[in-house]
């Protein structure tokens, strides 16, 4: 096994988008299975892990990012990551996490799944463990949905709740402007208007499905690093949701689309909005407009 070590350890983990998610039933615990298209985006959380008597965290951010609303206790997810592993591997040790956050709070891009995988791998690292990658992706699904995909990276495919992650083909780069919104939103919340919005339209939108599935169609763009395909097949369930609950998240949507942008959709359970430009020079023009 690697030896544990005492200087600090750095890991940057990146937030993602979902450029498909669609949300099946409600289940009688209150979850839903999902089936959705992950994507990693250049957008990252810096934890810097160093040898401790204790678990502590303190967090700091980018100037457009509000940390207020994250805990510093045993409910930030880095924590309970770092206490998790800990508490697995049966060993006594601490550490103290420095967490460096540019991803946006409670903004649907997946900023605390990002802290927990790396707390994970950076723990692992420091306590000198060696857990075996498979091992540490059980602990994830045991932190959260997201966790298991923040840990992965790169492009998959999630179901279940999110956590079952496989690896998908992507090739290329695509150009994404991330508009992010001051006032976050709770995922629980937005889940919750689905299903009275569902229940609502019953007639017209006929029944969840009974088990989601991501369109091929979505897969065949990835591979094929073709942005207006993907453009034409980007889908978010929790979009309508989101959007009724924040109609003036729709102006900002409609105000991208009509200004160049290939498509635009709500990341994750938002308030995030993310425009899918066909390239870098029309990406920073959107993001100017915007
Ligand atoms: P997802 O896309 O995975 O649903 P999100 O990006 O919408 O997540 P996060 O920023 O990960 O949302 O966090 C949502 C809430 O979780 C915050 O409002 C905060 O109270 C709590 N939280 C716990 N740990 C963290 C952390 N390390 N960073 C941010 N929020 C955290």
């Amino acid at each position: 096994p690697p030896r544990s070590t005492l200087f600090p350890y750095t890991t940057l983990f990146r937030s993602k988008i979902n450029v498909f998610l669609e949300v099946g039933d409600v289940q009688d615990d209150g979850y839903h299975d999902v089936a959705t298209a992950y994507q990693a985006v250049s957008l990252y959380e810096e934890i810097v892990a160093t040898a401790a008597d204790e678990i502590t965290i303190d967090v700091t951010a980018r100037s457009h990012v509000d940390v207020e609303g994250v805990p510093t206790d045993d409910r930030n997810l880095a924590v309970r990551a770092a206490r998790l592993l800990a508490q697995t591997a049966g060993i006594d040790r601490g550490v103290h996490l420095s967490v460096h956050k540019s991803v946006p709070v409670a903004g649907g891009m997946g900023g605390g799944s990002a802290d927990a995988a790396a707390a994970l791998v950076a723990c692992d690292a420091l306590w000198g463990l060696g857990m075996p990658t498979v091992e540490l992706g059980r602990l994830a699904a045991r932190l959260g949905a997201d966790v298991p995909f923040a840990l992965m990276g790169g492009t998959a495919i999630g179901t279940g709740r999110g956590d079952q992650v496989s690896p998908a083909l992507a090739r290329g780069r695509f150009d994404w402007v991330l508009v992010p919104n001051e006032q976050g939103m709770s995922t629980p919340v937005v889940y919750g208007e689905l299903d009275a919005h569902r229940k609502r339209h019953a007639v017209d939108i006929g029944p969840a499905p009974r088990v989601p599935a991501v369109d091929p169609d979505v897969l065949h763009a990835l591979r094929q690093g073709d942005a207006e395909m993907l453009a034409a097949t980007v889908r978010n369930d929790l979009q309508a949701p989101a959007l009724h609950l924040r109609p003036d998240l729709a102006r900002v949507l409609e105000r991208g689309e009509s200004s160049g942008a290939l498509a635009g959709l709500v990341s994750g359970s938002g308030p995030t909005l993310a425009f899918l430009a066909s390239d870098e020079a029309s990406a920073l023009d959107l993001q100017v407009t915007l």
